[in-house]
């Protein structure tokens, strides 16, 4: 609900205020432990190749269950984090606990992709880089397997010391992919000279594709930007076959949302990555969990 009263009014009153301000405290006060002593978990979110028919990556997805607020979405203690000077332990934690899900299934000879988001936060404080390198070396996972998300929006006007970073984890053998591309107003000059691999477009532009022409348009011209800089186009928030004959038809290979997979926690994995998702990608048949 103080959520709610936050975003939507515009005249918020000072009850209302007064709830957002106490929850936002609330959760400064009791992030640090949560980071320190177990209180946050992963879900993973499969990616689908078409062309494969199978899942080709996990993207990690923070989650945070208070005790008594419930579950606080990532964009809220995420916000926090980074307003309390608290996203670096935050994303070590992440990292060390996607990379530690991620090595046992390689073991086993899965071949996947992790992608992990990260905070521009972590970036201008500069050690990025050195932690995604720590979290490799205790997981012995392989630098390649590994995809950093951000933000497009952080990228339009990247400072230096940013740049920096992000060349550091390429060089290491990183992959690097712009999260919510389409949202954040980059220049197609900028974007050609971005160290970048994968756009990962807006769930938007997906929600969109089947009733509006012009955005299925917009998604084309991405996944042929994509094509002629040499990046892959991942779409975000797959939802129906609908946009599954779409996104086929427009020349989009790799999926993401709830019609092919929602998070889970690691546990559910292997049952994951067991079922066959050929059915789905191929569209004459709806998986018997939706
Ligand atoms: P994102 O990186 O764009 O992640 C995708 C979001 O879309 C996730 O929300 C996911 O659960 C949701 N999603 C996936 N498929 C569908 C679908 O078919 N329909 C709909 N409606 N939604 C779908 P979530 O987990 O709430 O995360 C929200 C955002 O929080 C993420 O957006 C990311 O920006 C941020 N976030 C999550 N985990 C982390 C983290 O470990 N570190 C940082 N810095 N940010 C994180
Ligand atoms: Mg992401
Ligand atoms: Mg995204
Ligand atoms: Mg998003």
């Amino acid at each position: 609900a103080a959520k709610a009263a936050g975003k939507n009014c515009v005249r918020t009153t000072g009850e209302a205020l007064d709830r957002v301000v106490d929850r936002r405290a609330r959760l400064a006060r009791d992030l640090p432990d949560a980071i320190a002593d177990g209180g946050l978990s992963l879900e993973l979110q499969p990616v689908v190749g078409l062309e494969e028919g199978r899942v080709l990556g996990l993207e990690a997805l923070v989650r945070w269950r208070h005790r008594e607020l419930g579950d606080v979405p990532p964009e809220e203690f995420v916000g926090v984090a980074e307003d309390e000077g608290l996203v670096v332990p935050l994303q070590r934690w992440v990292l060390g606990t996607a990379t530690a899900v991620l090595a046992p299934l390689l073991a086993q000879g899965h071949d996947l992709q992790l992608g992990v988001n990260v905070s521009v936060r972590h970036l201008q404080a500069g050690c990025l880089a050195a932690d995604v390198a720590r979290a490799l070396a205790a997981s012995g996972v392989p630098a390649r397997r590994l995809m950093l998300e951000i933000t497009e929006s952080v990228l339009v006007d990247a400072e230096d010391r940013v740049e920096r970073e992000l060349a550091a984890l390429r060089e290491a053998g990183c992959l690097i992919s712009i999260d919510d591309f389409g949202t954040g107003h980059s220049t197609l000059a900028r974007l050609s000279r971005l160290p970048v691999d994968v756009l990962k477009m807006d769930r938007d532009f997906v929600a969109r594709i089947e009733e509006d022409p012009r955005t299925a348009a917009v998604v084309a011209s991405v996944v042929q930007l994509g094509r002629t800089l040499g990046l892959d186009v991942v779409a975000e928030g797959v939802e129906t076959l609908g946009q599954v004959t779409a996104l086929r038809g427009l020349g989009c290979r790799y999926l993401q949302g709830h019609l092919l997979g929602r998070p889970v926690p690691a546990a559910d994995l292997p049952a994951v990555l067991a079922a066959p998702v050929a059915d789905v990608v191929r569209g004459d048949e709806l998986p018997s969990h939706v």
